[in-house]
């Protein structure tokens, strides 16, 4: 998938949650901080491609690029996978106590929050042709619906016509049946 279409889906599993948890009070630097990490982590596990759109959005990204991706072992390795993701979990968890004495947030949602773009994004991936290598370092890679002719192609007329706006009219049917809590959320969560 795109970075456009996985930007999307992690926006899209984030708003779901919104609806289907109760919610708690954040202050408005949580809930801008929570929405930047819910972006990163949609695009976080195609950092092991050069041309990934996160190394575009970083200064000196090209830099890092070349530093890190190598590590990763190619495209579609570990950051796609059960693994990476517990490592990535385990990584962003630290990260987040070691800047919690200058980044006041709530990190415990701010983390949720990456980990629902980072998850949303293994299953975008999964529904491709390449599919995903859920089993890391298993070299099996899963795919929805396991026939892969009836997988979407990356960039393809599929993904821009049906699950682009498939997403869009989720997020449209989401705030519709639950416009109450977003309302909440807005008016007197967010402080
Ligand atoms: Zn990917």
């Amino acid at each position: 998938m795109t970075g456009r279409t996985h930007d999307l889906a992690a926006f899209t599993a984030l708003a779901g949650t919104i609806a289907l948890v109760p919610l708690t009070k954040l202050s408005l630097a949580t809930a801008m901080v929570a929405f930047s990490a819910n972006m990163i982590g949609g695009l976080m596990p195609d950092i092991d491609q050069p041309t990934a759109d996160l190394w575009h959005k970083l200064p000196a990204g090209g830099l890092y690029s070349r530093l890190i991706t190598p590590l990763l072992g190619g495209h579609r390795y570990i950051s796609h996978s059960i693994l990476g993701f517990a490592l990535f979990s385990f990584l962003s968890y630290y990260l987040l106590q070691a800047t919690s004495h200058v980044l006041i947030v709530d990190s415990h949602l701010v983390w949720w929050s990456f980990l629902i773009g980072y998850g949303s994004h293994l299953i975008m991936d999964t529904l491709t042709k390449e599919g995903v290598p859920w089993l890391f370092p298993i070299p099996i890679r899963f795919g929805l619906p396991p026939m892969k002719i009836f997988r979407v192609r990356t960039g393809g007329l599929v993904e821009k016509f049906l699950i682009f706006p498939g997403l869009i009219i989720i997020n449209v049917y989401l705030v519709y049946a639950y416009h109450n809590k977003f309302l909440q959320l807005l008016h007197h969560y967010i402080r």
